[in-house]
């Protein structure tokens, strides 16, 4: 059965760690708690409450005291659903936190998810950006997902193509607040084809002297690499990349570089590139800065922190602030791929 909490604190369910306090919170854990909730959100006073699914907050900002029905989904399942020559076929239930997930796979040798170790957070909430890090994004592996609409209570499946995944983007984000996923299947294989495309890896696995790196290897460098760069959110409160890095035509790019020769970009197709969002924050020097209790991380441009008790002006002046220098400096709009909720 599950319990309502009024007024409660959502400190310690999102990363960032400011303290704001949620009108009606409750947790889902099971199949029957589910069902309760469908039939809870139609009646008064829930009815009335926007809902805000909710995983582990780490790509979620609460900036005032809100009304409305939080919804912690924590319903935990891992069920190998089938295998053939090639592929394994995993259902995980959306309250499974995404790196357990990540370990278990490459301890049954599945290859897939070890580029995306220790990205924080849950199962559900991949699919919504399409999570991705070091060359590797959760489309290279989905193959579906059990999602409840929150409007008619039904349950649908969608394929990867009904999806629509993007760069850090899909048909969830766009409907946002209208879909609770509930499980999704990946497909994994067997038999690894290690992805050592980006940056620096196989360098640094020749500097480990490891030759022939093996799913472990790789996902010990992966979480090397991101412990030595990226801040502890329970040390130090953040929500990860605070921007998107803009996608902007080849044109536009073009222009930019004769300006900014330094100026990094990764093609994405013939028309468009992708520019790290953090570079454009460094190179307009924001890198380190701190303004009241939030800051630009000093080792990631594109990390806001919370330096103690951040306050939520605090956060808007400075995000505003930046993105109004970029806007100025480069011509390009940042925007957040963190979700703010006020
Ligand atoms: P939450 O913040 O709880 O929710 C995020 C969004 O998903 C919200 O819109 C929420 O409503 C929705 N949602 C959550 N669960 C469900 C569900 N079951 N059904 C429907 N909607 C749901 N992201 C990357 O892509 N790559 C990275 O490398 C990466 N590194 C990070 C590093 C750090 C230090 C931090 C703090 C964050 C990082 N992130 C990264 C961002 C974050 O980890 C991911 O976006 C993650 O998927 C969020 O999971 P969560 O459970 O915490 O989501
Ligand atoms: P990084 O390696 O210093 O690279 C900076 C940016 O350049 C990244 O945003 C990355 O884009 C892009 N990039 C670098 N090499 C690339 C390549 N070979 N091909 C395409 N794009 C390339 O970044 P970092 O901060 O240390 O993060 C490492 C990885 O973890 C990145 O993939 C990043 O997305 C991921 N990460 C994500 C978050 C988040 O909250 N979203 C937080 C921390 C780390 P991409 O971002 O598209 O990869």
């Amino acid at each position: 059965m599950i319990t309502i909490i009024k007024n409660h604190s959502i400190l310690s369910h999102h990363t960032f760690g400011i303290d704001q306090s949620v009108s009606h919170f409750l947790q889902l854990e099971s199949k029957a708690d589910l069902d309760e909730f469908l039939t809870l959100k139609n009646t008064p006073p829930f009815e009335s409450l926007p809902i805000i699914i909710l995983g582990e907050g780490s790509n979620s900002i609460f900036l005032n005291d809100i009304e409305a029905l939080v919804v912690r989904v924590n319903f935990k399942t891992m069920k190998l659903l089938k295998a053939d020559q090639n592929f394994v076929y995993l259902q995980v239930g959306a309250g499974e936190n995404w790196d357990d997930l990540v370990a278990y796979s490459v301890q049954n040798g599945w290859q897939g998810l070890e580029n995306l170790s220790l990205i924080p957070g849950t199962v559900g909430a991949a699919p919504i950006q399409n999570i991705g890090a070091y060359g590797v994004e959760l489309a290279d592996v989905f193959e579906q997902a059990e999602a409840l609409s929150l409007e008619t209570g039904e349950t649908h499946i969608f394929t990867k193509s009904d999806c629509q995944f993007s760069y850090r983007n899909s048909f969830f984000k766009r409907q946002k607040g209208k879909w609770l996923i509930w499980k999704i299947t990946l497909k994994l294989r067997k038999k690894p084809i290690l992805n050592l495309t980006y940056g620096n890896l196989k360098t640094h696995l020749h500097e480990q002297k490891i030759s022939q790196p093996n799913l472990q290897d790789l996902r010990n460098l992966i979480i090397k690499i991101r412990r030595s760069k990226l801040p502890d959110y329970r040390v130090l409160g953040n929500s990860g990349s605070f921007f998107q890095n803009p996608i902007i035509d080849l044109t536009v790019y073009k222009a930019l570089k004769n300006e900014y020769p330094d100026l990094p970009a990764y093609i994405l197709n013939d028309k468009q590139v992708k520019i790290p969002a953090g570079w454009l924050i460094e190179r307009a020097g924001w890198k380190g800065y701190k303004y009241g209790q939030v800051g630009v991380y000093h080792k990631q441009a594109l990390i806001l922190v919370n330096l103690g008790k951040a306050k939520s002006y605090e956060l808007l002046e400075l995000v505003e602030v930046i993105q109004t220098d970029i806007l100025r400096k480069f011509g390009l709009s940042l925007k957040p791929e963190v979700n703010l909720y006020h």
